[in-house]
């Protein structure tokens, strides 16, 4: 299942399209992953991150024991390319590790 909108951030039309885990587990949470709707291979300098299937309906993490396949799709998460998402990150600190400090 797929469907067409646009990103709450920037507004670039993006389509969230169901992901298709590797290797999927009883009890994981379906997800769709906004991709960007005017992926081109031949412009991007950013490799595709997804396989979207024949179909569009659905697509899959590309993998290096997965790569793209020839009736697949190139897409790219929009989570890459999103202008309002493009924030230098926080310094990553555990949660955990940092109540156990901070509690003495
Ligand atoms: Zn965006």
């Amino acid at each position: 299942m797929a469907y067409r909108t646009t990103c709450d951030f920037c507004g670039a039309p993006i389509e969230l399209v169901l992901v298709v885990p590797d290797q999927p587990r009883k009890g994981t949470t379906r997800k769709h992953v906004p991709l960007d709707l005017d992926f081109d291979t031949a412009s991007s300098a950013t490799p595709p991150s997804h396989a979207l299937s024949a179909g569009r309906t659905t697509c899959r993490p590309i993998t290096a024991d997965r790569p793209l396949e020839h009736h697949e799709h190139p897409a790219l998460t929009h989570f890459a390319t999103c202008p309002a998402r493009q924030r230098p990150p926080a310094a990553p600190r555990p949660a955990h590790a940092l109540t156990a400090q901070e509690s003495r």
